[in-house]
């Protein structure tokens, strides 16, 4: 897309924002339903979309992807006029009679940039959001995973009117020329360094921003755990989509009296998940699959190890005998490597976390709640799950994000509205009571202003 063709669009997109038709409750929840059928009838091309970008299994594109925008629709239509109703507020004795409201506004066009990992849930999710507040959408998908950027495209052409929901494909270069004055929300999902950029031509407008980034997401596991229970819940969190999910448990921080019984646990459930290839996603692109091989290089392989680069597929492998200092543990794996170091003070394993950037996610695997604290407390993350990995992300009911380097702001059911929404403040006065003593000149002295503004405000 071309300058003038992206001008052109956020143009009409401007020109129905102003006609005040998606203020309309009935409007967004229309425009809700129909969004809910689309993706309905179109169930099996999209697991199709997806099957062909990254051999993903129907489990896991289902769930992560279709099942949860589905529950995210549902949501936004069930709650809608609770969400946008104006919320009451006190108003201080100063200002009565009188009353105070918050008012949620939609921004206006709202650019919606997502990544291939779940290339549909990933650009989905969020435009729900975007789109329960009242917002018009601009959604650019990654043209990595191109069957379902293709796909989403065509979908969205045929069931909606771009003036108020379009679909732009393209790569970087198309992406910087939807930034323009004329956006009003950018939402990016992806990784830390172009978020970096997208915020820099943010700040040439001024646009606010949600940043969605990077994760190099930690997994202490304590003594004090139920190793088999344990092993299953990373194994599935850190082979979703075969590790390339921001959320994935990046790097094992074990205890060191676990090194025997735990690591065997590790390959045996491995083993039992992941009898074959059939259900294991595969690597992106060429790209991605020589970025992970070059983390195979350090440590000593224990399971997995096996590489097809013509399939795309890398086995579940884990890796020991590497350090705090290791490539593997200072880059983002987002692949099917599980590195292990071991640790037996739990201060020097957060003290370790804390000096690199600000994960995402911390998962922590312990029964002791005073341990379980120290983690929540001194740990700085957009999350934290006790004794589990991914379950986080499913949640509907807890805001998502990260902070620092992994992003700022939030997402997934009432804080995605929120997210899209201004909250705009309204207060309404009487004529009554004009209190004339606040007004100039000032005669009240310092002592009774502050006995007054006690009572008053
Ligand atoms: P990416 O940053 O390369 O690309 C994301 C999107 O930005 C794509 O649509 C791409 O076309 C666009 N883009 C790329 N360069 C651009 C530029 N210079 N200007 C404007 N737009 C540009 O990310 P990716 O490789 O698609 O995804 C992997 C990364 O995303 C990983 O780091 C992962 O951790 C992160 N991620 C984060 C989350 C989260 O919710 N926090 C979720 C999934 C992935």
């Amino acid at each position: 897309m071309h300058q003038i063709e992206s001008d052109i669009l956020l143009q009409k997109q401007k020109g129905f924002f102003e006609s005040g038709k998606t203020r309309n409750i009935s409007f967004r929840l229309d425009v809700l339903t129909n969004l809910y059928k689309m993706i309905e009838s179109n169930e099996s091309k999209i697991l199709d979309a997806l099957k062909k970008d990254l051999n993903k299994s129907t489990t896991e594109a289902y769930t992560s992807e279709i099942g949860y925008v589905l529950k995210e629709i549902q949501i936004a239509i069930k709650q809608l006029k609770k969400w946008s109703k104006p919320q009451r507020v006190k108003t201080a004795l100063i200002n009565q009679p009188g009353s105070s409201f918050i008012h949620h506004i939609p921004y206006g066009t709202v650019l919606v940039i997502s990544p291939w990992n779940y290339p549909f849930g990933l650009l989905f999710t969020p435009i729900v959001g975007a789109l329960a507040a009242g917002n018009c959408v601009i959604a650019k998908p990654s043209e990595i995973a191109v069957n379902t950027s293709h796909l989403i495209y065509s979908m969205i052409k045929d069931n909606f009117h771009e003036e108020y929901f379009a679909v732009v494909e393209g790569d970087a270069e198309v992406t910087q020329s939807l930034i323009n004055d004329k956006i009003d929300y950018i939402f990016f999902t992806g990784s830390t360094n172009v978020g970096k950029k997208i915020m820099k031509s943010a700040s040439i407008f001024l646009l606010p921003v949600t940043l969605e980034l990077g994760g190099k997401n930690p997994c202490i596991v304590d003594k004090e755990v139920n190793l088999e229970v344990s092993a299953r819940r990373i194994v599935w969190g850190k082979f979703f989509n075969a590790g390339q999910t921001c959320v994935a448990p990046d790097y094992l921080v074990l205890h060191k009296d676990l090194k025997d019984s735990f690591l065997p646990i590790l390959k045996s459930t491995i083993d039992e998940f992941y009898p074959d290839r059939d259900n294991f996603s595969h690597i992106i692109n060429t790209k991605h699959f020589d970025r992970i091989s070059a983390l195979m290089v350090e440590g000593k392989i224990i399971s997995g190890g096996i590489k097809d680069k013509e399939n795309l597929y890398i086995s579940p492998t884990v890796i020991t005998d590497i350090d705090w200092n290791s490539k593997i543990i200072q880059e983002e794996v987002f692949g099917p490597l599980l590195p292990v170091i071991f640790y037996d003070n739990l201060d020097d394993v957060l003290f370790n976390c804390s000096k690199k950037s600000k994960p995402l996610c911390i998962y922590f695997f312990s029964d002791d709640k005073l341990q379980q604290e120290k983690v929540i407390n001194q740990s700085i993350s957009g999350s934290v799950c006790i004794n589990g990995t991914i379950h986080t992300i499913m949640s509907h009911e807890l805001p998502f994000g990260g902070v620092g380097a992994s992003g700022m702001g939030n997402y997934h059911g009432k804080a995605s509205f929120d997210t899209f929404s201004q909250k705009k403040s309204v207060m309404k006065k009487s004529f009554l009571f004009d209190q004339k003593f606040a007004y100039p000149p000032y005669k009240t002295t310092l002592n009774l202003l502050k006995k007054a503004l006690k009572i008053l405000n």
